[in-house]
């Protein structure tokens, strides 16, 4: 009989993009297994047009678990292999009885502890993403070759994120720098104003120049194109399929610990990553730039703060404008351009 994975994974942007390598790592081992993925609708579209997913039950706004649990059920379910390991699959988890579980854990005991403690700086033991291959692996039942990080574009990301780029005077045919300078936490923003020396930077060499965010980020790409003049803002422009399809276009994306930094290296695009209060150690960074300045008390969180405990700020402030864009430089001049077209 087939067997039918279903992969609970509901949020947030890179954590959902991170798991793509243990999918395929699992569709290696077992090509005939049904692999069903649960998330947040609003983020459906992350994982939609992932080849190795048969299935997305896409969990509405509002929905009740007893509702969403009867339509996970429907699925048939063999085994339930929970990447996301908070309460909301936790009683996921409980509400599908019968069924074989295996629960990812984000991070170990032994690294947790001694932060929470205040002993010493977080330093993660392993990558995140194997930390998820490890889960498929105890899904499987043996060693399994990795699989390779990748982000799937859905049919009309490009034209949609074309057409943004045009809107705003942009030619998605020129070469492009992306910039992200948002992030949930504060800690995890380099300052917008050095994003703008970046920008003007990219400018004066002949590159085109697009800010992307949230509209929540609007305020940052403002500051971003107001000290960039010829940097175009596209906060709140891009929805997902924008999102993945603008990252796809540019030679280079510059960008802080973030769900769109992630996309693009899924997305194999050249990123420079920049790392304040948080551990860059987590993520494999080959082909790519990561700025992390290793001050002492760095990092001091797992997520992120709203602001420096030490008030120095200095895992961010000592990452200076020169030294990201001697990062960067190569980055953009490897010459990179859109793979794909619309
Ligand atoms: S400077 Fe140190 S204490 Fe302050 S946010 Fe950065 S890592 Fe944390």
């Amino acid at each position: 009989m087939t067997k039918t994975v279903l992969v609970l994974r509901f949020s947030a942007v890179g954590d959902v993009v991170l798991t793509a390598p243990a999918i395929a790592a699992l569709r290696e081992a077992w090509p005939d297994a049904r692999i069903v993925y649960a998330i947040k609708e609003r983020l459906a579209h992350l994982v939609e047009h992932n080849p190795n997913i048969d299935e997305v039950i896409a969990l509405r706004d509002g929905e009740g678990p007893f509702s969403y649990a009867s339509r996970l059920r429907a699925a048939r379910p063999s085994i339930l292999l929970d990447l996301h390991g908070k309460i909301r699959s936790r009683i996921l988890r409980a509400l599908l009885p019968g069924v074989p579980k295996v629960v990812w854990h984000k991070r170990d005991f032994r690294d947790t502890l001694p932060v929470k403690l205040a002993l010493r700086p977080y330093r993660a033991s392993m990558l995140f993403a194997d930390r998820y291959h490890a889960a498929v692996e105890e899904v499987v039942g043996r060693p399994l070759p990795k699989g390779k990080l990748q982000y799937f574009l859905g049919p009309e990301d490009l034209a949609v994120a074309d057409g943004a780029l045009r809107k705003s005077g942009l030619d998605p045919g020129r070469p492009l720098l992306g910039i992200s300078p948002g992030a949930n936490w504060a800690t995890k923003r380099w300052p917008a104003e050095r994003f703008s020396g970046l920008a003007r930077r990219a400018l004066e060499r002949g590159f085109q120049v697009a800010v992307q965010g949230s509209t929540r980020e609007a305020d940052l790409a403002r500051t971003v194109v107001q000290h960039a003049p010829g940097a175009v803002d596209l906060s709140g422009k891009l929805d997902l399929r924008g999102l993945g399809g603008f990252i796809a276009r540019c030679a280079a994306f510059a960008a802080n610990d973030s769900g769109p930094m992630h996309m693009a290296r899924a997305l194999g695009v050249p990123t420079l990553a920049f790392f304040g209060s948080t551990d860059p150690s987590m993520f494999d960074f080959r082909g790519h730039e990561v700025l992390f300045a290793g001050v002492a008390c760095a990092p001091c969180s797992f997520f992120g703060r709203r602001r420096c405990p030490r008030g120095h700020f200095r895992c961010m402030l000592d990452l200076t404008e020169d030294r990201a864009w001697g990062a960067l430089e190569p980055l953009l001049s490897a010459g990179r351009r859109p793979l794909l077209s619309a």
